[in-house]
């Protein structure tokens, strides 16, 4: 049981101070907030995320957590790996219209012992959770139910973590964090935390569409959080859309691993750092501003993407 203290009590990721032509020239300061550092296996917000989850989970005396998520899904290897680094047993419901499909992700929770089950990527998008536990006559007794993307209420206090520790180390808070957007739960998270201070808060989204700040403000009002007018989703910097690339992402990610030895993956943390770059070069943040670009992990989908499309990614 004390194992959970390692949750509890974790040091603060790194605070990176990053060299890069685009924020020296222009008198702007950034670092990264290294995330992806904080585990392994449970990396990057997927940890903040599934902290307080993980806590309640226990404290309810739950020994089993369900969960869902795309065939690639970041948050399905974080909870499997943290299924069994904390002694739960694991269910992951994922997209894919037949058993047994085989891509890094998927082995590795099944390494972790996760069980797998599958169904179409239309019920994981349309149908609630208590829908597709019938539908897959899924025993959820005992069972503690995460969201996709691990998406809750209790994944705001983890988040908000970011802004506190981030303040603490730099002694006060930066003027911009930076955050990738799925399901926006992070971006929640830090905006909650950033209430009472004069930073700001920038959601990349990885998504097209255009209904994430919607989504954040929901989330936000159905966790009982005051919405401060400090932080926004933007939307140009998809890339076509979720999982969508073009070679001058590609060579962004790859460029940006070689000049500051960060590895970004080509769903999120690539993007949003492709955009960070951008708006500095357009004048976006004021001269003198910091900008906190928080790495949310997600390496471990590299694996996935290489095998799809080549080599492409260092
Ligand atoms: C899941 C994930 C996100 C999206 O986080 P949300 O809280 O769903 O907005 C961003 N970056 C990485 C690397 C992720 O794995």
């Amino acid at each position: 049981m004390k194992k959970l203290d390692v949750l509890r009590y974790h040091p603060p990721s790194p605070l990176q101070v990053v060299e890069h032509e685009a924020f020296s020239q222009r008198g702007l300061r950034l670092f990264v907030k290294r995330d992806d550092l904080l585990h392994p296996h449970v990396s990057g917000n997927k940890w903040r995320k599934l902290k307080h989850n993980l806590i309640a989970a226990r404290r309810l005396g739950f020994s089993k957590l369900i969960t869902f998520g795309g065939a690639f899904s970041n948050h399905i290897a974080a909870a499997a790996a943290a299924g069994m680094e904390f002694g739960y047993s694991t269910i992951g419901v994922v997209s894919g219209e037949e058993s047994g499909v085989v891509n890094p992700t998927l082995s590795f929770a099944q390494g972790c012992g996760m069980e797998l089950l599958f169904t179409s990527r239309a019920n994981l998008r349309n149908k609630t959770e208590t829908e597709l536990l019938e539908l897959l006559k899924i025993d959820a007794t005992g069972a503690f139910i995460l969201p996709q993307g691990g998406a809750n209420c209790l994944a705001l206090p983890g988040c908000r973590e970011i802004v506190t520790e981030t303040t603490a180390q730099l002694g006060r808070p930066p003027d911009f964090f930076v955050t990738a957007c799925g399901t926006g739960a992070t971006l929640a998270g830090i905006a909650t935390g950033i209430a009472d201070s004069k930073c700001r808060a920038l959601g990349i989204s990885v998504l097209k569409g255009g209904f994430l700040q919607n989504e954040v403000e929901n989330l936000l009002a159905k966790c009982g959080e005051q919405s401060c007018n400090r932080w926004e989703v933007l939307n140009d910097f998809h890339f076509g859309g979720y999982a969508k690339w073009t070679p001058e992402l590609i060579e962004f990610i790859n460029d940006f691993k070689l000049k500051t030895g960060i590895p970004l993956d080509p769903i999120y943390t690539g993007k949003a750092f492709f955009a960070t770059v951008q708006l500095a070069e357009q004048g976006f943040f004021p001269a003198g501003t910091s900008i906190v670009l928080v790495h949310t992990g997600g390496l471990q989908g590299i694996a996935g993407f290489n095998e799809r499309f080549g080599d492409l990614v260092l």
